[in-house]
């Protein structure tokens, strides 16, 4: 059995810091945790962590694309490995590939492809991010929000479509963004208890009452909190407001300085409390891949100055990586404690998605690491205990 320790590093676990400890991972998973450093001992290799601080591997659950690849253009798998492989290289060890709205055709096939690249579990790509399902955004969306998916493909709730994907991705298929006040949403609110996936509720223009409906029926948070919804205003709150306040919705944020202000992210943080807010990067293929002209589920997007954009000017998925925007949370929020960045780039998905070995440092839990210097740079990163930076 091969083992591995990390020593010497500080570890952020659920139970609190362990200032100078050591990590041993034998067979993709954490063996135990101990205060102290390791003793060499044969068979086992040492890494050094000194000054470095270990925190569980990012968890994305909402991401498109990054390193020039898409999603939604994933017509060969290695588009799938090159999105995966680009995100671990900045701390994402697991992720929900992300679909866009398009004709029945072309999700068909996108599910299909990823599909097999989540069946393969860590086999697909192991020097990449961990493909932890399929994250399914509209087409089941309002035409009032369509944000940037393309809105001539923007429909209502289709029994006989959305059986058909059921039976592509083959239970894959663990989360799904839709506007519930749309014909149909009721329905689809209940084929997606049925079969098991997690609703989030996202480009939608629900009121209040709408919203708390949706609660009711099942589904567990927002989409993009603020963005494709009905802005906050004091005599119609709309969904917004009870996706602040309602403890039965978390709430996804884009940390990225461009999709939301900071002090609506400080809003969101001390409404719903740090455990109910999950970091995603809605990330398009410009991330981790440099300024130029790209794809997104089939529109041009252009990007630059740190954003990406459609040619009126809105918001088309972000370049962000998960370790930006945890620099940027800590930034803006100096108050925010390093468990507190664990819960909102990894605990509070795990715990969002059910996905109890992942989301953070403990015995037993899968071996995906991320090990941090005191400016937040990314040092080292472990998918299933195998160094890939
Ligand atoms: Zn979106």
């Amino acid at each position: 059995m091969p083992m591995l320790t990390i020593t010497n590093s500080q570890i952020v676990t659920p139970q609190g810091i362990i200032e100078e400890g050591t990590l041993t991972i034998a067979d993709g998973r954490i063996l135990s945790i101990e205060a102290g450093r390791s003793h060499n001992s044969p068979g086992i290799d040492v890494l050094d962590g000194k000054g470095l601080t270990a925190l569980p591997g990012f968890l994305d659950l909402h991401i498109h694309g990054g390193g020039g690849s898409d999603t939604m253009d994933a017509f060969a798998s290695d588009a799938l490995k090159n999105i995966l492989r680009t995100h671990a290289n900045f701390g994402t060890t697991g992720l929900l590939l992300t679909t866009m709205t398009q004709s029945q055709e072309l999700i068909s096939h996108a599910l299909a492809v990823a599909t097999q690249a989540v069946k393969q579990g860590k086999e697909f790509c192991p020097e990449g991010a961990q493909a932890l399902g399929i994250h399914l955004e509209g087409p089941y969306i309002s035409p009032k929000r369509p944000g940037a998916q393309p809105a001539e493909y923007v429909r209502d709730y289709d029994e006989d479509e959305f059986g058909r994907w059921l039976e592509i991705v083959s239970g894959t298929m663990k989360r799904i963004t839709i506007a519930p006040e749309r014909p149909g949403g009721t329905e689809l609110l209940a084929a997606c208890r049925n079969a098991g996936i997690v609703v989030s509720l996202g480009h939608t223009d629900a009121t209040s009452a709408e919203a708390l409906d949706a609660l009711a029926k099942g589904a567990t948070s927002a989409t993009h909190l603020y963005n494709a919804m009905p802005p906050l205003h004091h005599r119609t709150p709309g969904a917004t407001a009870i996706f602040l306040t309602d403890n039965r919705a978390m709430v996804e944020i884009i940390a990225d300085g461009h999709h939301v202000a900071p002090e609506m992210i400080d809003l969101a943080l001390r409404s719903k409390g740090v455990e109910g807010v999950i970091l995603i990067t809605d990330a398009m293929a410009g991330a981790g891949s440099g300024d130029g002209q790209y794809d997104l589920g089939g529109n041009a997007v252009t990007v630059g100055d740190g954003k990406a954009v459609l040619a009126d000017g809105t918001l088309a998925g972000s370049i962000l990586t998960m370790v930006q925007a945890l620099r940027n949370v800590r930034a803006w929020f100096p108050r925010l404690s390093w468990n507190d960045l664990a819960l909102l780039t990894s605990g509070n998905a795990a715990r969002h998605m059910g996905w109890e070995n992942k989301g953070r440092i403990a015995p037993g839990a899968d071996a995906d690491i991320v090990l941090l210097d005191n400016n937040l740079n990314l040092q080292q990163v472990y998918i299933a205990g195998q160094r890939i930076r």
